[in-house]
């Protein structure tokens, strides 16, 4: 650091959520000078009414974790994700996703997203090369042909070699580079809460196609799920406001009686649901990652994982870089990250996509169609393979750090 108010880094990070703390701690591991900025504070990311949300993190994404020193943090929060049971609302087709026939661990682990951040707090707090510093308000962001300069309200400046934009879906990084979105409104929203059960949910996570859209049951450790419940935008505010019987009756009559008496615990949020992806990933000494980059639909549990994939793709890129001396913001070295993640990412959305729209309607030829697809991929086992591949996030040209190898 020059002096108090003035701080020299290789990299900043606008964004403190779990994609930039994962860019953060991969990055200072690796030998950079890292600062994070965050508009809230450590203690309000972490807090249990900030965000009600658990991820499904993808067998990839845990190793990513573990390569980085964070997963030792998280694992006594984390459910392993043993099997996935899709099922077309009351219909016999259904598909089954078992670990056990690839014989390679769970296909992912369940983690309260707050525990996840708190862990990576935790880590952040061993790298003396990296610098949170939030709250803080950013006013201005300065880029030429040989630095990054950026000035926060509280007067802080931060002289860098290159921005990571890791800001999320409404990322000021992305507008102030002038890089538009396209995106689709889906008209839903996701509700989530927990819920705690008599019965043990055995480590199975279930998604049901109802008419109003995906519901998911995800367990959490101990006797506690997660449910993500996809509901019409229009019926959201009746429903968030619905008193705790009327709201565990509604829950219950989603769920049936296979996890016994069932109470929502702690409180509800709603996100509204939509598919948006930025045009372009990179501008003159800046990049975008996670969701400021893409944000898609939940239905496939994906969203966050590729924010991870992007992350550890720009970790091994900008190591690369260093290693033969090229300028880490230099144009044809962001250029190689958006390369590798456009098209990967691109394909998630589409996918994402189109099974959002093909399990969120009551049309009974598509209904028919879906059904019959589901009950032939669970009885190809190449196809049942493939899937369950895609959910344990190993497929494509995966980063080394999420096969859990080394970059030296
Ligand atoms: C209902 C639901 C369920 C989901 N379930 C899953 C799942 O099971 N698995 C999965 O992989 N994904 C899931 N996702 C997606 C996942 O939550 C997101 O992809 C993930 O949170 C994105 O992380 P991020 O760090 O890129 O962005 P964010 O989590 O949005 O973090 C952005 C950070 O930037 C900060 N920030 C914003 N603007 C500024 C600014 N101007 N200055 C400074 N700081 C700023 C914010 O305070 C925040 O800390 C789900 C999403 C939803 C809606």
């Amino acid at each position: 650091m020059a002096n108090a108010d003035t701080i020299k880094t290789d990299i900043t990070i606008i964004g403190g959520g779990m994609g930039g703390l994962t860019a953060a701690i991969g990055l200072a591991v690796h030998g950079f000078e890292v600062a994070v900025i965050d508009r809230t504070s450590q203690d309000a990311l972490t807090d249990e009414g900030y965000d009600g949300r658990s991820s499904a993190l993808a067998y990839a994404s845990c190793q990513l974790f573990e390569a980085l020193g964070v997963w030792d943090y998280m694992a006594p929060y984390a459910q392993p994700m043993l099997e996935i049971r899709v099922s077309d609302g009351p219909s016999l087709l259904h598909l089954h996703f078992d670990s056990e026939q690839l014989g390679d661990g769970p296909l992912g682990h369940m983690v309260e997203n707050r525990h996840t951040q708190k862990a990576l707090f935790a880590r952040m707090a061993e790298l003396d090369n990296l610098h949170f510093l939030a709250p803080e308000t950013v006013t201005t962001i300065e880029r030429n042909s040989q630095f990054t300069h950026v000035t926060l309200q509280s007067g802080t400046q931060i002289r860098s070699g290159l921005i990571l934009g890791i800001d999320g879906r409404a990322s000021m990084v992305r507008r102030h580079a002038g890089i538009s979105v396209t995106k689709i409104d889906y008209h839903q929203h996701g509700i989530v809460c927990s819920i705690e059960h008599e019965l043990s949910h055995c480590g199975i996570a279930h998604e049901r196609f109802l008419p109003s859209g995906p519901f998911a049951i995800l367990p959490l450790t101990g006797n506690r799920s997660s449910l993500v419940w996809t509901e019409k935008s229009h019926l959201v505010d009746t429903i968030m406001g619905l008193g705790e019987r009327a709201f565990n009756a509604e829950i219950m009559r989603r769920t049936g009686d296979f996890l016994g008496n069932i109470k929502a615990i702690g409180g509800r949020w709603a996100y509204p649901l939509s598919l948006q992806y930025a045009d372009r990933y990179v501008a003159d000494r800046m990049a975008l990652l996670g969701d400021a980059a893409h944000g898609i639909h939940p239905i496939s549990g994906q969203g966050l994982n590729l924010g991870l994939k992007d992350v550890a793709a720009m970790i091994e890129i900008l190591v690369e870089a260093r290693k033969v001396g090229l300028d880490i913001g230099s144009t044809n070295v962001l250029e190689g990250y958006a390369q590798w993640r456009t098209t990967d990412n691109a394909s998630i959305y589409a996918i994402t996509d189109l099974f959002n729209r093909l399990f969120s309607n009551d049309i009974a030829p598509i209904k028919l169609a879906r059904d019959l697809g589901m009950a032939a991929v669970n009885e190809i086992p190449p196809l049942k393979k493939f899937f369950m591949a895609h959910a344990r996030g190993t497929v494509g040209e995966l980063p080394k750090l999420l096969k859990g190898e080394r970059i030296s």
